[in-house]
């Protein structure tokens, strides 16, 4: 990676009363880098993320958030041996001989205490799952394999193993034992874990409030029918489901028109929030402003243009240590490029261990031809299963403007730079996309 240092002509563009734009051309000096590869981008972007900081929130809230404590139980459990059926707790020495008969002494549903019951010889205590276990038992016959006779007398009817049905104190956790460890994701099983040692309050990342603007004068808001030359602004939504979906919380600042105050205003008001993700803007065309004004602002570029496709001017900053992303402003880039790099940013932000999807190998059943062969490129795929295999098929036309093929596409291939063709039967790295996994089991 090399930082370079030269002069830049700037555009600053601004309406005049009346509505005409105008152009001022301002010489800058702008510390760019020459471009990253998506590995170099991603590692950059990863290492200048800090954590969102720690909370305490209600057990009850806590599900899909994640832990920023070590869980150490704080006594055994089970808290004494207990019976795991309904039956009759018995010494097996006494049931040698099937069937035998026994005498039945007492009786210990669940919620009792077996302080002073002990089963003698020859006897037998009734007893309900989750009871504890009289004093002098080593074994349960469950009721099913039992008969009750009149006058007090149990017949067992089938062979009883010494320690049979017993849940014995500690042979689920040990008092002390680490359950489980800070950056896990809290699902039913963690809940279940905590509620059970009597945890209310629980230690968790706090969720980042990720700012979303969207740039352009061509843009109109959702609902309204686009006229000559209006497009729908609808980025602004697509991110804030994403950032959702990653688990942060969106917060709308709305639409920045292509000139330079409105760009300061609204930039001024993403920079309040935890994150900043921007759509459009950020190419090389005279109204895209979005990172000369991000500079005037005080956020230092990290890099601007990374070797993918799509999503090629994607850029970078901190404003001290708050996180800038710059997405391109095509519906497919911005959603590809937030899947990419925004979403593990979030999810470190957020503790998490595991920030990147898992990527596994699956094979091509078409040729691809790559025109952008020297970029890393994101395919829009649907992954299928046959013969416990998993195979690619393109889910369509992979131009970034065509948002059909990304609404189809249940996964994304990642096709490493140099490989401007690659063969039918080839395996490529796919990981799936979103958090819904779909796979067509044993197609066509
Ligand atoms: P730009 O990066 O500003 O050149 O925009 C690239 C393309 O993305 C243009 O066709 C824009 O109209 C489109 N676009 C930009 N912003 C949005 C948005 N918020 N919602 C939908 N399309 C957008
Ligand atoms: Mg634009």
């Amino acid at each position: 990676m090399v930082g370079i240092t030269f002069a830049e002509h700037v555009h600053y563009t601004d309406t005049f009363p009346g509505g005409n734009k105008y152009c001022i051309k301002v010489s800058k000096q702008i510390h760019r880098i020459t471009m990253l590869s998506f590995e170099q981008a991603r590692q950059i972007i990863l290492e200048n993320i800090a954590s969102a900081g720690i909370e305490q929130i209600s057990l009850a809230d806590a599900a899909g958030r994640v832990l920023a404590e070590d869980i150490v139980a704080p006594w055994d459990m089970p808290m004494w041996d207990n019976s795991a059926m309904d039956g009759y707790a018995v010494r097996s020495n006494d049931c040698g001989k099937i069937p035998c008969k026994l005498t039945m002494t007492g009786y210990i549903p669940a919620g009792a205490l077996a302080d002073g019951v002990e089963v003698k010889p020859g006897c037998a205590v009734k007893i309900m799952t989750g009871a504890p276990l009289p004093s002098g038992a080593d074994a349960v016959a469950p009721i099913e394999e039992t008969e009750e006779n009149p006058g007090e007398q149990v017949t067992i009817n089938e062979p009883v193993k010494a320690n049979q049905h017993i849940r014995f104190r500690g042979e689920d956790v040990l008092a002390g034992e680490r359950i489980t460890a800070t950056g896990t994701i809290i699902r039913p099983p963690e809940v279940s874990m905590l509620a059970s040692f009597g945890r209310v309050l629980v230690s968790v990342y706090s969720r980042p409030i990720v700012a979303i603007l969207s740039t352009g004068d061509e843009l109109i808001e959702v609902g309204r029918t686009p006229g000559a030359g209006e497009i729908v602004n609808s980025n602004t939504l697509t991110l804030a489901a994403a950032v959702r979906e990653a688990g942060a919380i969106p917060r709308i600042i709305g639409i920045a028109r292509d000139n330079h105050d409105s760009h300061l205003n609204k930039l001024r008001e993403g920079l309040k929030a935890d994150v900043l993700v921007t759509s459009a803007g950020v190419s090389a065309g005279d109204l895209d402003l979005v990172r000369i004004v991000l500079e005037e602002l005080g956020v230092k570029q990290m890099f601007w243009k990374v070797n993918i496709k799509p999503g090629k001017p994607i850029a970078f900053g901190l404003k001290d240590n708050k996180p800038v992303f710059s997405l391109p402003g095509n519906p497919v880039s911005s959603m590809i490029t937030f899947e990419e790099f925004v979403r593990p940013a979030l999810l470190r932000m957020m503790g998490q261990r595991q920030v990147i999807r898992p990527t596994f190998k699956a094979i091509l059943r078409d040729d691809v031809k790559n025109k952008a062969g020297d970029r890393t490129t994101f395919l829009r795929i649907r992954l299928e299963r046959k013969d416990k295999l998993f195979y690619v098929s393109t889910s369509g036309k992979q131009q970034s403007g065509l948002l059909k093929t990304m609404v189809n596409a249940t996964a994304i291939a990642v096709i490493p730079p140099g490989r401007g063709f690659m063969a039918a039967g080839e395996e490529v790295d796919v990981h799936f996309f979103g958090d819904y996994i779909e796979l067509l089991e044993e197609p066509r």
